[in-house]
Formats: structure tokens, sequence, C-alpha cells
């Protein structure tokens, strides 16, 4: 290969990093949607990410692609969504964060939230009245279940919902919700006055009382917005109430689903960080050699590809019990925590080998070392995560 006439152009590009022959396993379904979205990736993401990322603006431009790709829906079956196996989502979602994680965010809370919070929960009128304009991006989705006082513990939300007539009105405040200035559809979860249990509203915005601004001076994804939303008095038609949600283990089952598609996130972000390092370690020179000629760097470089071979073999057969009907939430829970932890690591590890052009965003690694620590915190964070495997290996909770 030769070498780049710039130094450190083709840094965010893809290298090869499948050691045990995963990718020898995939159907042509899986192939495309991984080749397609890998190539989308290098062509559209990263060549103008960074500014977006900078300026902390949409790319809607980008938003906008994830319908022709064919990629806006999981595995939800009709209803125009892509209906994508569990491994090709999972690579789907791990390609996308390769590229950016405030563009895979985008996509985690449209659909791996919002969709598949209408699909599990939803009647099938209600199905075919958002699902299909939601595969379009014609509308857009979010989930709305965290509150300034109820993160790790959103089972105590403290959002009401009371009977009115042939309605409900919502009242109430929720935090760091992705989308949550810009959706058209807006997935609320609050406590019925009357029965105690949690439940789940469409709330179509513009809303009386719904009002929503940015939470500002984010480190983290900043080509993606969350707000800070308040729900003063919004009535919502119960034709709005998801027909199947009826307490918050119904909430519970929609996190458990994206809380595998974290861990591919994660295998994502590290994957940019080992490639990036590789690449720089063979171009920059000091003391006369190219770093990647150092001992020492060379082992770093391998513990890294360990680790990120480890975070790939959770994450396919994590799929494989998911193609079986047999992954449980707590296996789930265990490689999110394992591979966002790793995933930290790795970017810690890729930013240090890029020395100074580690913190800057042209270099490709400064980015996805702040953005990791977002899919470290939401959907569980992994603590949390720690808790839960650590309930079910000791038979003993350690938080209720
Ligand atoms: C970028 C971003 C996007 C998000 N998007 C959404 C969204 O779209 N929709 C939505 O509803 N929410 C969203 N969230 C919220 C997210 O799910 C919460 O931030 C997360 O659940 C943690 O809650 P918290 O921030 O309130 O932290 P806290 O719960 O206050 O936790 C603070 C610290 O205490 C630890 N901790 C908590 N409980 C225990 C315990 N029992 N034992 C030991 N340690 C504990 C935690 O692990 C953490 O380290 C988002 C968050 C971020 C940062």
């Amino acid at each position: 290969m030769t070498a780049p006439t710039t130094p450190y152009t083709a840094l965010g590009e893809a290298l090869g990093t499948d050691f045990f022959s995963v990718r020898e396993q995939f159907t042509e379904e899986q192939w495309r949607l991984f080749a397609g979205t890998r190539k989308f990736v290098d062509t559209e993401v990263l060549p103008g990410i960074n500014d977006y990322w900078e300026r902390a603006e949409l790319p809607w431009h980008l938003f906008r692609r994830l319908p022709e790709l064919g990629i806006v829906g999981e595995d939800i079956a009709g209803h125009g969504a892509a209906g994508m196996s569990p491994l090709a989502l999972g690579l789907v979602h791990m390609e996308l964060h390769r590229g950016d994680g405030s563009l895979g965010t985008f996509l985690g809370v449209h659909a791996g939230l919002a969709m598949k919070s209408i699909d599990m929960c939803g009647s099938d009128e209600q199905k075919q009245r958002w699902l299909p304009s939601m595969s379009t991006l014609e509308r857009t989705g979010a989930f709305a279940l965290t509150e300034p006082h109820h993160g790790s513990d959103s089972v105590a939300l403290e959002t009401t919902a009371t009977r009115d007539g042939d309605g409900w009105v919502l009242h109430g405040t929720k935090r760091w919700i992705g989308n949550g200035t810009v959706a058209d559809l807006v997935i609320v979860w609050a406590r019925d006055t009357g029965s105690g249990d949690v439940l789940g509203f469409v709330v179509e915005t513009p809303a009386d009382g719904y009002t929503a601004t940015v939470i500002p001076g984010k480190v983290s994804l900043r080509a993606l917005w969350q707000a800070d939303i308040t729900l003063d008095g919004v009535r919502v038609p119960d034709e709005n109430r998801l027909a199947h949600a009826r307490s918050f283990a119904d909430c519970a089952a929609v996190l458990a689903t994206t809380r595998s598609t974290c861990a591919w996130m994660a295998l994502g972000h590290a994957t940019a960080g080992y490639d990036a390092a590789l690449r720089y370690a063979k171009e920059r020179e000091q003391f006369g050699r190219p770093l990647a000629s150092f001992q020492i760097v060379q082992d770093r470089l391998v513990k890294m590809l360990a680790d990120l071979t480890g975070m790939q073999l959770y994450c396919v057969q994590m799929a494989r019990l998911a193609e079986g009907g047999t992954l449980s939430p707590t296996v789930a829970g265990l490689a999110k925590m394992h591979n966002t932890s790793t995933a930290r690591s790795i970017l810690s590890q890729a930013r240090d080998l890029l020395g100074g052009n580690g913190i800057l965003l042209e270099h490709h690694v400064a980015r996805h070392w702040a953005d990791i620590e977002s899919i470290h915190t939401f959907e569980g964070t992994e603590t949390v995560q720690t808790l839960i495997v650590g309930r079910d290996i000791t038979g003993i909770s350690a938080f209720t």
C-alpha cells in the first residue's frame, strides 16, 4: 500500500480486524448490510462528521440516508421496517458507531427504542398507524423514560398519567431524552395515578403543555441533541396509550433488546480507535523509526487487538443466542458491561498512542474517546449492568 501524501489522512478508514474469521459465516443479507453501511461510513460519514460534532449540529443529510440504506427498524417485520436478523442488526450498529456515535445513537433512539416500543407494546392498529412513517423517517421518534431524579432507578419514575374522559393527562419532567426537541412521536413512560402501574404513551408533537430544551455543554455525542422535557398537562387520547404496556416490566423488555445493541456500538467505537492507532503507529516516526517498530508499541497494539477480538466474539455469540431465541437480559447485560468498559480502555490506549494528535478531532480518535462515555452510561450504566449480573450469579440483589 502506498503511503498517503498528506500524513494520517486515512486514519478514520477501516482495517481488517477479523482474526477469528467471523465474516466467513455471514449470510448474503448480513454481508450486504455490513458492507453497505461500511461504505456509507467511509465515503459519506467520515469526511465531514468532525465539523458537525464540533459545532454540535445535527447531520440531517446523514440521518436521511438511513432509510435509503434499508437499515431503519431493527428486526421489526413489516411496516416498511428493516426486519434485520440479530447479526445484521448488530453489524449495522457496529459500523455506524465506527463512523460516529451521534449518528448511531440517533438510529438507536429512533428505531431501537421508539419504534421497538411501538412494535413490542402497541396494538396492530397502532403499529400500522405509526411504524410505516417512522421506517422512512418521515416521522422521528424519541423515548422518554429518564427523569431529573430517576436515572438508574427509573423504575421509581414520578411522571403521572391521569385518566380524564376519553384520554389521559400527563404531568412531569424528563431528562436526557435523545431527539426530544426534534421528534414527532415521543414515547413517554408515566405512572397511572389510579393503579400505580407504569404505562407508555405516544405524544405527538407539537402538543400543548409539551416543552423541550436542548441540554447544552455536552462533551460526548455532540452531533446529537438530548433534551430536558416538561409535560405540563399534556392531553393524550386513549388511542395513543400503548395497548400492551401494562407495567414497568414492558418498558424494561424494550430496554433489554437495546442492551445487546449497546455492546455492538461499543465494538464499533473500539474498532475505530484500534484502526487509527495501528495506522498511525506505522506512519509516525520517532527516534528515526516508525512507532510500530518499538516492542512496547507492538505489545500495546496486540493487547488492544486481543481485547477487540474478545468483544467481537461476545457480540457474534450474543447474536447467535438471539437468533435461537435464548438471549437473556442478563447475558446481554454482561456483554454491554464487558464491551463498554473494554472499549473505554482501547480508546484510552489509542488516544495516547497518537500523542498530541490524539486530542485533535481531525485524527478520528478523540471523538470516539469522548463518545464512548455516553454508551458506557446510557441504557443502564456499567455498574448497574454489573449489579444485574451479580444478582444473577449470587442470587442476592445488591440494589433493591
Ligand atoms: C448521552 C445520553 C443519552 C441518553 N438518552 C436517553 C434517552 O433517549 N431516553 C432516556 O430515557 N434516557 C436517556 N439517557 C439517560 C440514561 O439512561 C441515564 O443517564 C442512565 O440511566 C444513568 O442515570 P443517571 O445519569 O441519572 O445517573 P445515576 O443513576 O444518578 O448514576 C450515577 C452513578 O451512580 C451509579 N449508581 C447508581 N445506582 C447505583 C447502585 N445501586 N450501586 C452502585 N452505583 C450506583 C451509576 O452507575 C453511576 O456511576 C441518556 C443519557 C445520556 C448521557
